[in-house]
């Protein structure tokens, strides 16, 4: 498949969703915003139109994982992402994707650091991004993969922190907590990648 380099979206066209039914979608937006990428933040089904890749932020996995089912936008989110839409899920929204939606083929196990001591930084690398900075709280980490195709993209302490499946990053970590937006910079590049490819096909 060729693509289009004319037809290209440029970043500052695309439209990044966030999950904003709980948690730390706030952040996010701001670290889209920052680099110029309009948000639209998802509150109920219709919301899911037209936009080029999602984010699932932090918060608490529990209460997300009952509201998107309560607001019908589990099986469309589940669908979307399994069609190819880029995914980042941090945290909470990691755990949303492993457990829940199950679109990543990884097994999470939650607060694995514990309940309320489980908050800490670190820096380590992110696949091709050196040292970054990276914040947890209450955070999962992946004790199992079950496809080979599944990344690991970072370790810490010998546990698997990061991963990228197809055009799905799952962290355990926040990289909205930072100012370092080399992850969100490398997730619109899969935006960005999905949707001109996307244009291609129906061109
Ligand atoms: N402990 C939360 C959960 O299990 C995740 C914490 C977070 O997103 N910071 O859903």
């Amino acid at each position: 498949m060729s693509i289009n380099l004319h037809d290209k979206k440029e970043k500052q066209e695309l439209k990044i969703g966030i999950l904003a039914v709980q948690g730390a979608f706030v952040e996010h937006k701001k670290a889209m915003e920052d680099l110029g990428v309009s948000c639209v933040l998802i509150r109920n089904k219709k919301d899911l139109d037209s936009i080029d890749g999602i984010i699932l932020p932090g918060g608490e996995s529990t209460v997300q994982g009952k509201l998107i089912r309560a607001l019908d936008m589990f099986s469309t989110i589940q669908n979307k992402i399994n069609e190819g839409l880029p995914v980042l899920g941090t945290c909470a929204g990691l755990i949303l994707l492993a457990s829940h939606l199950e679109t990543l083929p990884v097994s999470v196990k939650r607060n694995a650091y514990g309940r309320q001591l489980g908050s800490f930084v670190t820096n380590e690398n992110v696949g091709n991004i050196k040292d970054y900075p990276m914040v947890f709280i209450r955070a999962p980490y992946i004790t199992e993969t079950k496809n080979d195709a599944v990344e690991i993209l970072s370790i810490v302490d010998k546990n698997i922190v990061g991963v990228k499946f197809g055009n799905q990053i799952g962290l355990s970590f926040h990289p909205e907590m930072t100012d370092d937006l080399r992850i969100h910079k490398e997730f619109l590049n899969i935006v960005e990648e999905y949707s001109s490819i996307k244009q291609d096909a129906s061109a």
